[in-house]
């Protein structure tokens, strides 16, 4: 439901990149946060999964746990992630939940994986809440048996449709300490063109209920660049969204690729447009100065928290050092130094599980040192800072010993800057992220052209 641009990104048709460039729809691949460093190998995958629990690399970070529930009671024209209109066939969810339950236990049978310390637990999707309460229980309860998760913060992404109140108070009584929701825009003419479930009454409705339940925190995602939409038109959003007083705030750039229904209608009738890079850029720079003016700080590229209401999850899954656990179909996860991405199809999720074989479909080699370097930018900047301190603590070098052009580069530019902690995202990167990140991959595309550089990191693939 959320747009969380984590664990979920769908199968990416190599044709496509080229299909959005150059056309009226002006994105291009780096607007798509870079979530896997470094990236997957395309031979040698056998072997790589064989060998991802060997030779343990020392991390003293505690570690975030992602789980990608891939239904959904209706799709959402604009929706990129890996998702599917709920099945009729009560039997198809409930092998999904069997087989997730068996790769939680799969993995946690592994001494590396059992000395994890967790930190934060994200159930995410697609809409969780479209799983019975029974389902979500056994899913919850295998998790605690697995995992020492007591008193950790663990999040669940709702959609007011099927999370009511009294579903919502059992999540509560079972260990959820967060919930979050896809408002994406409150314009109910715009919701219904894009097929978006809910009316903007029943979205505020919703929340008015959720509060009385006293979650330690609430959260909502909204989406900027819709067609004919214009700064106002966002600003209106925002300023909802503000009113309400949450915890947290996500505000996603419409990221839009040729397999989406919105794109193809776009393509079909040639009257609808959407909004130029400059004032997509417009709507993000005064939505972002407005946000910060109401009592939010950056959590991370995409996220805002109020002070107090940090979500230790982006901070983990961010913090560019320490393992991600993901479990699920299509779920991309770091463990031990390999980046991986579980199976993409729901039946060929399953099945692996079935077989007792960890569901891994693509895998980068382990990394190397310099890689642990270029990683810490990478998906530090994904996090909008990267600490001198943790830097200098992890590899006894500075920043500026290893990245000095790139870094100087950057802050000629604009996209950056230098404090006595460390170095940040300006509003200018905040907006230009995966560019900024994309620069520290010098390792793996030396002498790769720009090009085929982008090719390489829309779909999270190795050049060679
Ligand atoms: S609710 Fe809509 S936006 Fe959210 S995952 Fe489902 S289809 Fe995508």
């Amino acid at each position: 439901m959320g747009l969380v641009l984590c664990p979920q990104v769908a199968t990416w048709p190599k044709l496509l990149f080229l299909k959005i460039e150059g056309e009226k729809m002006n994105y291009n691949t780096y607007d798509v946060a870079v979530m896997n460093y470094p990236l997957f190998n395309k031979t040698n995958i056998d072997h790589h999964v064989r060998n991802i629990f060997e030779q343990p690399i020392q991390e003293d970070v505690e570690v975030p746990i992602y789980i990608h529930i891939p239904f959904c009671d209706s799709l959402c024209d604009f929706c990129i992630y890996n998702r599917m209109l709920k099945p009729k066939s009560i039997d198809m969810i409930q092998s999904y939940v069997d087989a997730l339950i068996r790769e939680i236990k799969l993995y946690a049978s592994h001494d590396y994986i059992k000395e994890q310390r967790i930190g934060s637990v994200f159930i995410g999707g697609g809409t969780p809440t479209v799983l019975s309460e029974k389902q979500l229980y056994s899913i919850i309860t295998t998790l605690k048996k697995c995992f020492n998760i007591n008193h950790c913060e663990m999040s669940i992404e709702c959609n007011p449709h099927n999370a009511d109140y009294s579903k919502l108070k059992r999540l509560k009584n079972l260990g959820i300490t967060r919930v979050s929701t896809g408002v994406q825009t409150f314009n109910d003419d715009m919701r219904k063109r894009l097929h978006i479930q809910n009316s903007s009454h029943a979205i505020m409705d919703w929340f008015e209920k959720v509060k009385t339940l006293s979650f330690d925190d609430i959260s909502m995602d909204l989406i900027f660049g819709f067609p004919e939409t214009n700064t106002a038109y966002f600003l209106n959003d925002v300023k909802k969204a503000v009113a309400l007083n949450l915890g947290h705030l996500s505000i996603y750039k419409l990221t839009l690729f040729a397999y989406t229904k919105l794109y193809k209608d776009i393509q079909k009738n040639k009257k609808m447009s959407l909004p130029t890079q400059e004032q997509m850029y417009d709507m993000f720079s005064k939505s972002h100065e407005y946000i910060l003016n109401h009592n939010y700080s950056i959590q991370s590229t995409q996220e805002y928290s109020k002070k107090g209401k940090t979500v230790k999850f982006w901070d983990l899954i961010y913090d560019g050092y320490g393992n991600n656990i993901s479990f699920g179909s299509s779920s991309f996860g770091y463990i031990n130094g390999y980046c991986y991405q579980n199976q993409r199809t729901i039946n060929g999720y399953i099945s692996k599980v079935r077989d007792n074989k960890l569901p891994i479909e693509r895998i980068s080699p382990k990394i190397t040192y310099t890689q642990q370097k270029e990683r810490a930018m990478v998906i530090g900047f994904r996090k909008g800072f990267v600490s001198k301190e943790m830097f200098f603590k992890t590899f006894h070098t500075r920043v500026t010993d290893e990245f000095s052009s790139q870094i100087n580069n950057q802050i000629s530019k604009n996209l950056i800057y230098e404090n006595k902690d460390g170095y940040g995202l300006t509003s200018k990167g905040l907006y230009h992220q995966g560019l900024v990140s994309a620069d520290y991959m010098g390792s793996i595309f030396k002498n790769v052209s720009p090009l085929k550089k982008k090719m390489c990191i829309g779909l999270h693939e190795m050049p060679y």
